[in-house]
């Protein structure tokens, strides 16, 4: 008796190869059969018209707190997302000390824009290990996770106050081996790392303190255990990004690790140094070493409102400073000002051609719904004034909770982006899952990946784009047994229609713990999700309790 029959499905097994039309045989948490199912099951999919392929992996978020009150990764889940890794861009939860933890939550809310409410109330801190994390998240954990260390929290667990002052002593250095070891024993994946991140008195975070026999050493305790180093460059300067490649490059030969960067960007203003990015990575390549690109598949589009600090101001400094440092009524009283209302709208000329591009996506008051939808550049003609002036009034008038669109910002040449995306050096990954939630929603990417490049542009094939996200990623990140279709691999499935599959239009919800709220994506084209051979999500039926997640590659035997 099998567990689960997916019956009649075009299965795009993961490698690469043409789709062909089988069934796949589930038991006990395990692909043994894909072929023609003759056994009776326990619980039958059908398949038919549908594709089935491995479990998507999503490789760069941020699901770090989140996973403590949501074992899903909600909706992560239900796009078909089996397998995250958390803990990127030198931020983890753990290691961390008691006394680090609001140091921590202060990073994680500038530079994750994840709210301090969500972390005072929905999170009971009850763990200071990286083991003791990976056990706390283990309950009820129903998504596979493989999380990174973060370099910035060996910092400050060895040096305190001095992770953010001066370099390590060989003693430190010693103790931040030590404490990775025991990390990676306790079942991480790797390290992250980050060249460019701010804390929230926007001072550089540990990680940039770090010289490089710093980075060198620790490269050496992961090329112990094979793990991945992942590394944020300074991805706004082709010239220094470039310089960050030939620097993992050489970590990646000495220490036979490989090694990943994001975000890597094809804007219209850098097009030709996308190019010598890439052409870097594939000399560098060509070497024998492995710095794989990361990706994303959706273009840049961002959310904001007055009341939260939001990236796309971080370029104009007296904006930034207003809403990192003021509070609520320091931010209406700015905009109430005449002087300093004077002073934001002569340092907002520097992007003006953006304003008028924005469109309100959000207003309560009676008078201003009918607005929404339009963009500042018509509602400015409406009221008579300018984008900026309108924006701000309407934001006064809304007690900031007048949420402002600035969609397509970059990434949105498709041809470009299919050609990247494409490429077989570059790594899908980059949502940031479970970050930037007042920003944007990344669920969803991967059913944009389908939609976008697969069916509506058809840049790339259905194969070739499972195999991106899937066994590729798997590879890269040394995740075994998991990332294609085979008989004896782990049954991490997904059923989608590849007529429908997509990424959702994308909504406000207010499900974040200390009524916090957030943007999300409900999956679209999606049937089935499957994690360690259980039902984990469907259309029909939603989330199920079977939480089979795992946390991987696993803790290692001594
Ligand atoms: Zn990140």
């Amino acid at each position: 008796m099998l567990d689960l029959l997916i019956k009649n499905g075009r299965v795009v097994d993961g490698s690469g190869l043409p789709a062909f039309t089988a069934d796949v045989a589930v038991r006990d948490g395990r692909i043994v059969k894909i072929g023609q199912g003759t056994e009776s099951a326990r619980h039958t999919v059908n398949a038919a018209g549908k594709v089935v392929a491995p479990g998507f992996i999503d490789p760069h978020t941020h699901f770090d707190a989140q996973l403590l009150w949501d074992g899903y990764a909600k909706p992560a889940l239900s796009h078909g997302v089996t397998t995250i890794v958390p803990g990127n861009c030198s931020l983890s939860l753990a290691p961390l000390k008691a006394k680090h933890r609001m140091k921590l939550v202060g990073m994680f809310n500038q530079i994750e824009e994840m709210p301090l409410k969500a972390f005072r109330e929905g999170v009971e801190w009850d763990w200071e290990t990286f083991s003791d994390y990976v056990a706390r998240i283990k309950r009820g954990l129903a998504i596979n996770v493989a999380p990174l260390v973060g370099h910035s929290v060996l910092r400050l667990w060895v040096m305190d106050d001095a992770a953010m002052q001066r370099i390590a002593t060989d003693a430190e250095i010693a103790q931040m081996q030590d404490l990775l070891r025991q990390c990676l024993d306790a079942g991480a994946v790797g390290l992250s790392t980050s060249f460019i991140d701010m804390d929230e008195t926007l001072q550089p975070v540990p990680s940039r303190y770090a010289d490089p026999r710093e980075l060198d050493a620790l490269a050496a305790v992961l090329a112990q255990y094979g793990r991945v180093l992942q590394v944020v460059p300074e991805f706004y300067d082709p010239d220094l990004t470039i310089a960050r490649v030939d620097q993992l490059a050489e970590l990646s030969l000495r220490h036979g690790i490989p090694t990943t960067f994001s975000p890597l960007f094809v804007n219209a203003d850098n097009a030709a140094a996308v190019d010598r990015v890439m052409a870097r990575v594939d000399e560098q390549f060509a070497r024998g070493a492995r710095v794989w690109p990361q990706v994303q598949t959706r273009p840049i589009d961002i959310s904001f409102c007055f009341a939260v600090p939001s990236l796309l101001f971080i370029r104009f400094p007296s904006w930034y400073r207003l809403m990192r440092f003021g509070n609520h009524a320091d931010v209406i009283a700015a905009f109430r000002d005449g002087e300093q209302r004077t002073a934001l709208i002569a340092e907002a000329a520097m992007m003006n051609a953006l304003w008028p591009r924005l469109v309100l996506r959000q207003a309560n008051s009676p008078a201003n719904r009918s607005l929404v939808g339009k963009t500042l550049a018509e509602i400015a003609q409406l009221r008579q004034t300018t984008p900026v002036d309108a924006m701000i009034d309407l934001s006064i008038e809304e007690d900031l909770d007048a949420h402002f669109l600035a969609a397509d910002m970059g990434h949105n040449d498709d041809a470009r982006v299919a050609a990247l995306l494409g490429h077989p050096r570059v790594h899908i990954g980059a949502s940031d899952g479970g970050a930037h939630i007042l920003s944007f929603a990344t669920y969803g990417d991967t059913g944009f990946l389908f939609s976008r490049f697969v069916r509506e542009t058809a840049l790339l094939g259905i194969e070739a784009a499972v195999k991106k996200i899937t066994s590729d990623t798997a590879s890269i990140w040394g995740i075994a047994e998991r990332g294609l279709l085979r008989a004896g691999f782990v049954a991490d499935i997904v059923v989608f229609d590849p007529a429908t599959i997509g990424r959702g239009a994308e909504y406000y919800v207010q499900d974040v713990p200390g009524d916090g709220s957030r943007y999300v994506r409900d999956s679209v084209g999606v049937d089935t999700v499957i994690v360690g051979g259980a039902v984990a999500w469907s259309q029909a039926h939603g989330y199920t309790d079977a939480c089979r997640g795992e946390v991987l590659p696993a803790a290692v035997s001594a």
